[in-house]
């Protein structure tokens, strides 16, 4: 077996020694079916090839967060430092979304995190077209898996992904879209946000867009 399934069959077994040393000798077959299904999905990632990007990752960045999470966040790829750390919005602008998913009631490890490609697009240039359409099953997958009540599309790359529209974020921010039974609400990326630090309205902009998803899940 590789590496990385060694790595994820460890975490397993640490989470499992973790379940059993609090007591917990149950775990709800939902959760076991989820993680089967789960482990699986992440090891394909880990180790895909269907598009070139595969060729200058050095970690390809499946995503993270709680498979029974109602919230969940969809960025457009891994930069600089997901890349390195193989891990969903760890850079500036993960710090940032980590900010927002906390002003909003939520720890990090209570939704789900991930992108619509998985791999570092060079110098984080926009995935082309083919690469999100080699990519786009995976993260139809996780969509199935973990079954959110809401997604939060960060940026137009991944608001694309579900909506087909010509117009821009501002105009398509705002208010829920439907995908099959799951909402959806589109709001800028966090990049956007630094990028535009001294743009209160823009903040404040994903701050309303925020407290809509917090008014639908019942928070606060
Ligand atoms: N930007 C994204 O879209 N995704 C990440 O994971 C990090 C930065």
């Amino acid at each position: 077996m590789g590496k990385k399934t060694d790595k994820i069959l460890e975490d397993l077994g640490e989470r499992l020694k973790f379940f059993s040393q609090i007591g917990v000798d149950f775990i709800p077959s939902e959760a076991s079916s989820k993680d089967s299904a789960y482990i699986p999905l992440k090891e394909q990632i880990l180790v895909c090839q269907k598009c070139p990007l595969s060729k200058e990752r050095k970690n390809a960045v499946p995503g993270e967060g709680a498979l029974e999470a109602e919230l969940m966040f969809v960025g457009e790829a891994p930069g600089r430092d997901e890349d390195i750390q193989g891990r969903p919005f760890v850079g500036r602008a993960g710090q940032l979304l980590t900010r927002i998913i906390n002003a909003m009631g939520f720890q990090r490890e209570e939704v789900y995190i991930t992108n619509v490609v998985k791999c570092r697009p060079p110098q984080n240039r926009t995935p082309h077209k083919e690469e999100v359409e080699e990519c786009k099953g995976y993260l139809l997958e996780q969509i199935d898996l973990v079954e959110p009540r809401v997604i939060v599309t960060l940026g137009k790359v991944a608001t694309d992904f579900f909506i087909q529209s010509r117009q821009g974020m501002a105009a398509i921010r705002g208010e829920f879209h439907e995908f099959g039974r799951i909402r959806i609400m589109p709001t800028f990326h966090p990049s956007y946000i630094i990028r535009n630090e001294g743009n209160k309205r823009i903040k404040r902009m994903v701050w309303e867009d925020m407290k809509q998803v917090m008014a639908f899940l019942g928070k606060k």
